[in-house]
């Protein structure tokens, strides 16, 4: 059998509850009359702000939608005003969460130990945690991209069921940038990710992943799947990211 293709949109900060439900709406039509160009084995989802996700639980019609949150706390309940707990975002139809986007590792102060933490929460309470590492463009340049990926996996994972978990392998200078890894630079890194971890986890890569070069990347043995941005904003962009552009 093929390996699961797991593809899952991050909205970052955008769309408002109503722009959420009118892409959902978009999106339970153009599944149905879609739905015999997307492979059995690929699974999906979109990654939205907190308050979207209700919105999002409502109106959906596609079985098996993966509704991510975008980040969480660690505790399951207190004092941490302006924080969402696992029990909450799950609460508001989530049933995964992304851990330690590089925009919040680099804008919000979230570290790999925190990541983990998160993810051993998360997966206790019954969510799939995406977790996101990658290197900048001076340490890709230096040639440090495994170094670096090895420490952010190891650290991200420490004490988490690998087998409960997506990672996601985002290089920095890839994300919104629209310079895609190539094929080969993602399979490399993919593969090597695979191998400090375990052979059945499933990887994920992200950066400026669009219709016209998902095919080729999803190709690759060691990419399982894909985090986007940008081409998962408008429903109809989302849908041929999972037909693979057919
Ligand atoms: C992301 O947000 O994780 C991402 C990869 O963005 P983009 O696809 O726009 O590069």
């Amino acid at each position: 059998m093929s390996k699961d293709i797991v593809i899952i949109g991050n909205w970052k900060m955008n769309k408002t509850p109503e722009e959420a439900e009118a892409f959902i709406g978009k999106l339970n039509l153009l599944y149905a009359e879609n739905k015999a160009k997307i492979l059995e084995n690929v699974k999906f989802g979109i990654g939205a702000p907190a308050v979207d996700l209700a919105p999002i639980k409502k109106t959906n019609e596609i079985e098996g939608l993966i509704i991510a949150a975008q980040n969480m706390h660690e505790k399951e309940s207190g004092a941490f005003t302006g924080e969402l707990s696992s029990k909450i975002i799950k609460g508001a139809g989530a049933n995964a969460v992304i851990l330690g986007h590089s925009e919040r590792r680099a804008m919000f102060n979230e570290t790999s130990e925190s990541v983990a933490a998160k993810a051993r929460v998360a997966i206790e309470n019954g969510l799939l945690p995406i977790i996101a590492f990658g290197e900048t463009l001076e340490e890709y340049e230096a040639k440090k991209t495994k170094r670096v990926v090895k420490k952010m996996v190891q650290e991200s994972t420490r004490g988490v069921d690998l087998s409960k978990v997506v990672l996601a392998y985002e290089p920095i200078w890839a994300i919104g940038t629209g310079k895609t890894a190539s094929a080969k630079d993602a399979q490399n890194v993919c593969k090597y990710v695979r191998s400090i971890t375990d052979e059945n986890v499933v990887i994920q890569y992200g950066g400026s992943v669009k219709p016209e070069n998902i095919a080729e990347l999803m190709s690759q043995p060691d990419i399982d799947g894909a985090l986007v941005g940008g081409a998962s904003l408008d429903a109809t962009s989302f849908i041929k990211l999972l037909t693979m552009n057919k």
